[in-house]
């Protein structure tokens, strides 16, 4: 079986960094950049203009900043496999890495599967519907777009992310409705009495979304209140949704500890996990910035961690 010093798994931004790193520090990195997973180069390839990633003062495109991602990391020498990782054997050193057609041995492990952002279902706000034409599930990310400009904007979601979009929000949006389909919100007390207070943000209880419509962008959203069942078209320039992000880490098999939410720990000021030699960058492990330059930013930290893990153990 082949034998590797460093296998990354995962291919947005945190992976890159880390493969980039690796790869001019002669690890000879193997990335698997999955294919069933998601889509291979992470989260950036379903987004459009990338407006905050620095070094592009006109902006670039999500799928175009992924490319340059992935072709520095091949000019230094990351070999890469378009495979899912369906599961890993972290009892023993060497690792085992078992990929969906190819198996190998790893001397250590980065960790950079990201993590996926939920989606309510619901007709209009599908890919090749008004997905990322006004819909979308960053408002960090997106926010600043010119279409969401002085626009009605509608976020959903009721915890503390959905708070904090809409708080962000009100910097952009005429107006922002907090559509949530209980009667109170979940997010933390201090969070949710400074939303509420806010005269930019009006909530919606006990309603969920029914449609969205629009000609080339997003243009107004159907509400259903859950107590009558009566539908009510609104005009929206936005869709928002903040419900949450799973982190991909089903492969791993419980074999990682976690925090509750299911995020990967790691050692504070680090990119450690519980198991030696195995190491997590980027969103998998990252519940609160959740950012492609965070994301790249600890990439480059597990590499520099691997490798100094690696040096001290040979
Ligand atoms: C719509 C949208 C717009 C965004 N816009 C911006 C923006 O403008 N600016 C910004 O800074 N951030 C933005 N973000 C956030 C940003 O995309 C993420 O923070 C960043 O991509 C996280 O990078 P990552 O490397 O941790 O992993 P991800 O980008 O999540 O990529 C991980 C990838 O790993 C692969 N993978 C998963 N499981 C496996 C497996 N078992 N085997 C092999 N491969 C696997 C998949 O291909 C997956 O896509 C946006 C996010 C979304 C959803």
């Amino acid at each position: 079986m082949e034998r590797r010093k460093l296998v990354i798994i995962g291919s947005g931004p945190a992976a890159h960094t880390a493969a980039i790193y690796a790869a001019r520090a002669n690890l000879n990195p193997l990335l698997f950049e999955g294919f069933y997973s998601g889509t291979a180069g992470g989260q950036l390839m379903t987004t459009t203009e990338v407006e905050n990633y620095p070094g592009f003062p006109d902006g670039i495109t999500g799928p175009e900043l992924m490319e340059k991602f992935r072709n520095q990391a091949l000019k230094f020498g990351t070999s890469m496999l378009t495979e899912d990782v369906i599961s890993v054997e972290l009892q023993k050193r060497p690792f085992i890495v078992r990929g969906k057609n190819t198996v190998v041995e790893a001397e250590s492990i980065i960790i950079a599967t990201g993590a996926t952002a939920k989606r309510l279902d619901v007709p209009g706000t599908r890919d090749g519907e008004f997905w990322q034409k006004g819909v979308t599930a960053c408002a960090v990310c997106d926010g600043a777009m010119p279409i969401f400009r002085n626009q009605p904007l509608y976020v959903f979601g009721g915890g503390d992310t959905a708070v904090e979009e809409a708080v962000f929000l009100t910097k952009y949006a005429s107006m922002v409705y907090l559509v949530h389909r209980r009667d109170e919100l979940r997010a933390s007390k201090i969070m949710a009495e400074r939303a509420l207070a806010n005269p930019k943000i009006k909530p919606i209880w006990n309603t969920v979304l029914a449609k969205v419509e629009g000609d080339t962008v997003v243009r107004s959203v159907v509400l259903q209140d859950l107590n009558t069942k009566n539908e009510v078209k609104h005009p929206a320039g936005g869709v928002f949704f903040a419900i949450g992000h799973t982190p991909n880490t089903a492969f791993l098999g419980g074999q990682i500890e976690t925090h509750p939410n299911g995020y990967i720990k790691v050692e504070p000021f680090s990119t450690r996990t519980n198991v030696e030699g195995v190491f997590a960058a980027g969103d998998v492990q990252d519940h609160t910035y959740r950012q492609a330059i965070s994301a790249a930013g600890s990439g480059c930290m597990a590499a520099l961690d691997a490798e100094r893990w690696l040096s001290y153990h040979e």
